[in-house]
């Protein structure tokens, strides 16, 4: 579904992204896990046509996105800072999406209503954003993600803000809705406990570059380097 080829991108002096090439499977679900300044976030924008690479090409369905527009991609992307729409409530939020306009209004609505279901916040559609804690609008900016149902779905530490037990409830329903939905997540995770427990496969960036790519079962028992090892918590 998404290819990624040698792709580059520079910050002035500073090489955020130093060749990267990575390959995604239609239903794959990959973590990308790695320091802060890695390049994560950085990663997903290239994808998702927020962001131009300075060299190598993006492809989707093997179709190079040089020159598509970010809403022509079909792919989703929650930002790390969620960066909801402060003047709309909760539901206004959640059916943003372009692809949601065109959706009969009781459908909609019921979409709303089991997507806030979903991320804990039941009949939270007609609350003020502003009235919202840091981690409920961050509940919200995920709903707002599913809400077009993208083939390819970018979350930027998605859970970040939650506390651990909200955490691991949420990584089970997501993994199973993804199952369900056949989305495909490329996902952005601090938090490795949440990656090994969410993806299909790893990937640990260092310094722009993909440092190791697998199985969490195998990054976890064979890390490729020191680098890798130190990250995971071996620290012997
Ligand atoms: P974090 O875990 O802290 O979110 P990250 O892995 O997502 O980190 P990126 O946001 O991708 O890191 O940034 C990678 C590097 O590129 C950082 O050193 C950052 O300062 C730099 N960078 C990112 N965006 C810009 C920009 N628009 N202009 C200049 N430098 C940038
Ligand atoms: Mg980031």
């Amino acid at each position: 579904l998404l290819g990624l080829d040698d792709i580059s991108v520079r910050f002035g002096g500073h090489q955020a992204l130093d060749g990267v090439s990575l390959d995604v499977a239609e239903r794959e679900i990959v973590c990308v896990l790695g320091p802060s300044g890695s390049g994560k976030s950085t990663l997903l924008r290239v994808v998702a046509g927020l962001q131009e690479a300075d060299a190598g090409r993006v492809l989707l369905d093997g179709r190079d996105q040089r020159g598509v527009p970010a809403h022509r991609r079909g792919v989703g992307l929650m930002f790390q800072d969620h960066q909801l729409f402060p003047q709309r409530d909760v539901a206004g939020n959640v059916a943003f999406g372009p692809r949601m306009h065109k959706v009969a209004r009781p459908e909609r609505e019921r979409r709303v209503e089991e997507l806030l279901d979903l991320v804990g916040l039941p009949g939270a559609g007609a609350r003020a954003v502003s009235s919202l804690s840091g981690g409920e609008q961050q509940r919200v900016a995920l709903a707002r993600a599913l809400a077009p149902n993208p083939r390819l779905l970018m979350l930027d530490e998605p859970l970040g803000q939650l506390d651990r037990s909200l955490r691991e409830r949420l990584v089970v329903e997501l993994r199973q809705l993804f199952g369900e939905l056949g989305t495909t997540v490329l996902a952005v995770t601090h938090d490795q406990g949440e990656a090994f427990a969410l993806a299909d496969r790893v990937v640990v960036m260092r310094d722009g570059r993909i440092a190791q790519s697998g199985t969490p079962l195998e990054v976890w028992q064979r890390p490729a380097d020191a680098f890798v090892a130190r990250f995971l918590g071996f620290d012997n």
